[in-house]
């Protein structure tokens, strides 16, 4: 053991608690805590402008976006997914009565195969949900191209995505829906929260509806069977407060990808995941695979950056595929995704975060290389 301050896979980027108090008078003087007020009408003006789409959700957080992404979207039987994402994805189709269809991942990207996506459609398909893992893109492109062949809806699941752009703008603008999460873990925050990005008025008033019981809009009488999945005032000023040092964080975080990716290039064995197309890439995470080059298995490296105060993450083991709600579904089985049953063995996520100092980045990475001599 080293008496170095333990290093964890993320940590959230604090502004001076100084500068949050001006937005809490603001809150204080109004007496509006919730349901809509100034804040959040705030968040939804600039978020759409920070992040170039056109219509925006906010939400408490991503799961009830997920859920009710997917109930605005009105599907029945099956739903296309990846079994290499965090549980939420999958759940948020069981809270929808929907039955997850697990589809195995692309070697390169981690994300959900479209060459693999057309064999796992069925007369129930009503709906494909993939996942921008890592932050990396999905192949939007391919995946529209299948959907629109069988007629079926694309909800991405960009908890990760914040800020991610390709070539035709916003990555967020792919798909019927995106939906965004504000976790604190994730790369902007509102502490917990999250969102749904839509393309047209009326998909964002029913959204609006949903999230607040199904009332109507004059609050009158109740037209669905809505959640509660608002996002109260303190919450969206925490995220306009964020949003202003947030580039100088997104450049913070880039120095660090680039760093690790310097100093662990000549390492055998380990592989760091690429881009997948993005223009502007948001460094949410920095994953490596442990391939069987290196000396040591994923676990045991694991146990040896722990031993060193180094506290990286495994996700996403275990696969969403073998826990036991998912387990017994057909397009469970390992023989259905050997691609993410290897890379989940062999995954871990190294610690990214604005703040983290670059000496702490070099200790990480002699840990790696000294291990492998
Ligand atoms: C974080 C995350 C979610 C859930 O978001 P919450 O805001 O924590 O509810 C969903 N999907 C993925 C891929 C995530 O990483």
């Amino acid at each position: 053991m080293t008496d170095r301050k333990p290093i964890f896979v993320t940590q959230p980027a604090l502004p001076r608690l100084e500068a949050f108090t001006p937005y809490l008078q603001e809150i204080w003087d109004s007496r509006i805590l919730t349901n809509g007020g100034a804040m959040h009408q705030r968040l939804e003006t600039a978020l759409c402008e920070y992040l170039g789409v056109e219509y925006i959700s906010l939400f408490c957080n991503g799961t009830q976006a997920l859920i009710t992404a997917l109930q605005v979207a009105n599907l029945s039987g099956e739903v296309i997914t990846t079994p290499y994402s965090f549980v939420a994805t999958a759940h948020s189709l069981l809270w929808n009565n929907l039955t997850p269809v697990f589809v195995d991942i692309d070697p390169g990207t981690l994300n959900i195969d479209p060459a693999r996506i057309e064999a796992a459609i069925t007369d129930k398909t009503t709906a494909i949900l993939p996942v921008h893992c890592y932050g990396h893109p999905c192949a939007v492109q391919e995946i529209r191209k299948i959907a629109r062949r069988h007629n079926l809806q694309v909800i991405y699941d960009a908890a990760h995505a914040f800020g991610v752009r390709d070539t035709t703008g916003s990555l967020l603008n792919h798909g019927e829906l995106a939906v965004l999460s504000f976790h604190a873990t994730k790369v902007f925050s509102t502490v917990e929260g999250g969102a749904i990005i839509c393309h047209d008025e009326t998909t964002k008033r029913r959204i609006d509806q949903l999230k607040n019981f199904g009332l109507s809009p004059d609050g009158n009488t109740v037209e669905f069977t809505g959640a509660n999945g608002k996002l109260s005032e303190i919450h969206a000023a925490f995220g306009l407060l964020q949003l202003k040092s947030l580039d100088e964080a997104l450049n913070n975080r880039r120095l660090i990808d680039q760093r690790y990716r310097t100093g662990l290039s000549g390492i055998p064995g380990i592989r760091c995941i690429e881009g997948a197309g993005e223009t502007v890439a948001n460094y949410a995470y920095f994953p490596i695979l442990v391939g069987p080059e290196y000396p040591l298995n994923r676990d045991k490296l694991f146990a040896h950056l722990a031993a060193h105060n180094v506290h990286g993450r495994r996700y996403f083991q275990p696969l969403i595929s073998s826990l036991p709600m998912y387990c017994g579904h057909h397009s469970s089985s390992a023989e259905n995704l050997p691609v993410a049953h290897r890379v989940v063995e062999q995954v871990i996520c190294l610690p990214i975060y604005p703040n983290l100092e670059h000496e702490s980045v070099d200790f990480i990475i002699d840990l790696i290389a000294q291990a492998a001599v």
